[in-house]
């Protein structure tokens, strides 16, 4: 006998235990968060037993069935469309109400399905006792006691799973909701409207079928009006009818009535099968929870949190940040006498060493900041920040949930915009897609380090702080324009899901910190080697120039009236050696290099540009790192250690790097005026092209660059003028 093909769908909350009960069951590692919403596309996975092929379906996490968000409404189309042989509904077993609530529903979809009573360890811990055999009784559903991150209960499980497949009992639907009197009549009649008019056209229940329509789902209504044509009109308009007068009944919406009697309907099993032996047993998430999403202190509370993390990430990453940098310098030492003098050398040390290494050292604040955010996922408190955060998103007409995919916007951008597909609405998904490069990403932090460092000396922790703040602050002006312009329309309801606390393991955090530290590392050897060559070449060509001639020119381009002191100081740097006053020794050759940069194709577009940066305090050089910084922005920070750092030699190259800088003419002002132009000025290429496959359309990509880039030179304006102003430059 050939293997009977079984598919079997996992259904339930988010953070009940689905995926730790599919990777049980087919033995794959699929990636397993305590974070609601890891799951958001459904997952597929194989296995064979006793002549049966199953192949196992990890749908995303919902709860409930009604078409409120994307994942509600994969879960529930693949349930009625790709009709599934059985349903295993993943019940966390320590908050059983809540998810009855989603369970109760799948039982009512015409399918079969087992509930699976998930961290049935966690309930006892608690004190809880569930009686199974009457749960299994009252709903007349098999039951499963499983601990999914022990294995336990699998071997059960799939024996149920394979003979609830194969008998073909039909489902008793007896012990269902009841929705009163008036529903309940409504709803008969308008199942016998629509069994007499498509009964063979309709795939679904149509119980189920009419419930939905008197809820007024929008996905059923558009299923039902193709399915059951020409007959589909008629059966939304006698819906519409009959909806309209139970509105008018209950002074009320109907679903808002229905959804009470289901709760009421799960409350009251709960009662019947649910024993608290002893109710003093401590909950230690709610003890925790008492205080960290605490109405007065919480929000202090996550502040400090976010502070110590970027304290942590600038003070703690500086040591090795120290090896590493006298590691590349003392390559570089090596390579220049090493090799013979040649234009291959050149490239290399000048080009791929200096544009490479100057991001690299980056890679302990980077490890650090991840890590920080790991502990927070893994811990739950990241979903706790969300809750906390729900009342600052309405500010924006968003709710707490659109939180977490602009919190990873801090490490990346591009897979955080992915992150909105969690989102009900749809402007709520571009509104947040739009804001979320705001979030100011790890790329961007070498800029800040570079420059804080240089500058604010001792303060540059917490000017780095600012500048994250910065972009929180604009992402809500910003937030609140679009809503009112552009994307209106209302916040939908939502409830936050507070995973319990988990004690976080080590290996867990670091997996996560190096699979996001990876796509830093993976950028080094990519996109910032390339453009660091590229840079390079641009800098170093044309060979022959007459550097001093068009220079005087170009300061005196009428219309530049505001003048940078960086032009000042340049100018200085080419009439007298400014540079040998403090460092007699490399003074001749370091000017020449300069000059030979200041003639080069990047010379050219830099003093192109100027006019247009100059009013933000940015000298042509600033303004061609900016630019090239479009591929990636670390390529910033390469782009100006291959310009600034021109001439300089060896070992004390980064300390020449930030003597250059501070000889530039950059001045306090003008570092943090930038830092802000690079915070909001156009989104990397990768996350430009994140933006148009999510919101599947170039005008929203195009809009996002042009909104940004202008923002970003208005704010930065207004900082480095108004700086100037009130005497700080
Ligand atoms: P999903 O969102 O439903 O896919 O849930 P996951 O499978 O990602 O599990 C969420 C968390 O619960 C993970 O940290 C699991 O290790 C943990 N977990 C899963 N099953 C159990 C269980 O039976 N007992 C306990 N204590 N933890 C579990
Ligand atoms: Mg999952």
């Amino acid at each position: 006998m050939p293997p009977k093909s079984l598919t079997i769908a996992l259904a339930g909350n988010p953070n009940s235990g689905k995926t730790t009960i599919f990777n049980n069951l087919t033995g794959t590692r699929q990636k397993v968060g305590n974070w609601p919403g890891v799951t958001v596309e459904k997952k597929e996975g194989h296995l064979t037993t006793n002549g049966h092929h199953l192949t196992i379906v990890d749908l995303p996490g919902t709860y409930s069935l009604t078409a409120y968000s994307i994942e509600e409404i994969v879960a529930r189309d693949f349930i009625l469309d790709e009709k599934p042989d059985v349903v295993v509904a993943v019940i966390d077993a320590s908050n059983l109400e809540r998810n009855l609530y989603l369970a109760t529903q799948l039982r009512e979809l015409d399918t079969k399905v087992i509930f699976v009573l998930n961290m049935a360890d966690v309930a006892t811990q608690r004190g809880a006792k569930i009686d199974r055999h009457k749960l299994s009784e009252l709903l007349d559903v098999p039951v499963v006691l499983t601990v999914g991150n022990k294995n336990k209960g699998t071997r059960e499980l799939l024996e149920t799973i394979i003979s609830v497949a194969e008998s073909d009992r039909t489902i008793p639907r007896t012990r269902r909701v009841y929705y009163g009197k008036d529903i309940e009549k409504a709803v008969d009649e308008l199942s016998e409207f629509i069994r007499q008019r498509a009964r063979s056209k309709v795939p679904y229940n149509i119980r189920w079928v009419a419930i939905k329509l008197l809820e007024g789902d929008r996905i059923v209504k558009k299923r039902i009006s193709k399915a059951a044509d020409p007959h589909g009109q008629a059966i939304l308009i006698e819906a519409k009818w009959k909806r309209e007068r139970l509105r008018e009944f209950f002074d009320e919406e109907p679903e808002i009535v229905m959804t009470d009697h289901r709760y009421g309907f799960v409350a009251g099993i709960v009662q019947e099968v649910l024993k608290t032996v002893s109710e003093k047993r401590a909950d230690v998430s709610r003890q925790i929870d008492q205080v960290l999403t605490n109405r007065l202190l919480g929000l202090p509370i996550f502040v400090f949190f976010i502070w110590a993390m970027f304290q942590l990430t600038f003070s703690l990453g500086a040591y090795p940040m120290d090896w590493i940098e006298a590691g590349v310098g003392w390559l570089s030492q090596v390579l220049r006498q090493g090799l013979p003098e040649s234009i291959v050398r050149d490239m290399i040390v000048d080009g791929v060493i200096a544009g490479v290494g100057s991001v690299i050292i980056f890679l302990p604040n980077i490890l650090v900041l991840f890590f920080c955010i790991a502990l927070f996922e893994d811990t739950g408190y990241m979903a706790r920040a969300a809750f906390l955060m729900d009342k600052v998103m309405h500010l924006i007409g968003l709710h707490g949930k659109s939180f977490i995919p602009l919190l990873m916007g801090f490490g990346c951008n591009a897979p955080a915009i992915m992150a909105t597909r969690t989102l009900e609405s749809e402007k709520d998904r571009i509104l947040t897609i739009l804001i979320n490069p705001l979030m100011s990403c790890s790329a961007r932090l070498p800029v800040y380090i570079l420059l804080a460092g240089t500058f604010f000396g001792a303060k540059a922790g917490n000017a780095i702080l600012s500048i994250y703040a910065l972009g929180i602050l604009l992402a809500i002006l910003m937030g609140r324009l679009f809503r009112s312009t552009l994307l209106r329309g209302e916040v939908a309801p939502f409830v936050m899901e507070l995973p319990p606390y988990r004690a976080p393991m080590l290996k867990g955090l670091l997996i996560h910190m190096w699979d996001r530290s990876k796509i830093f590392l993976r950028k080094m050897g990519g996109v910032i080697l390339i453009g660091s060559v590229v840079v390079w070449f641009l800098s170093s060509f044309p060979l022959e120039v007459n550097y001093s001639r068009n220079y005087d020119r170009q300061i005196e381009t009428p219309g530049s009236q505001y003048r940078a002191p960086i032009f000042k100081d340049q100018g200085d740097l080419l009439k007298q050696p400014v540079m040998s006053r403090d460092n007699a020794d490399v003074s001749l050759k370091a000017q020449r290099a300069l000059e030979k940069v200041e003639g080069s194709y990047m010379g050219q577009l830099g003093k192109l540009l100027a006019p247009i940066f100059a009013p933000i305090g940015m000298d042509w050089r600033g303004s061609v790192a900016v630019i090239s910084g479009f591929v990636a922005k670390e390529i910033v920070v390469s782009t100006m250690g291959v310009l600034y750092a021109v001439g300089a030699e060896g070992a004390e190259k980064s300390e020449a790097f930030k003597l250059a800088l501070r000889r530039s003419g950059m001045t306090p002002l003008s570092a943090y005026a930038m830092m802000a132009f690079v915070l909001i000025y156009v989104p990397c290429l990768a996350t430009v092209a994140a933006i148009k496959r999510e919101t599947n359309s170039w005008r929203w990509a195009l809009f996002s660059i042009g909104y940004s880039t202008t923002l970003a030179w208005l704010v930065a304006f207004v900082i480095y003028q108004g700086g100037r102003v009130v005497g700080l430059g």
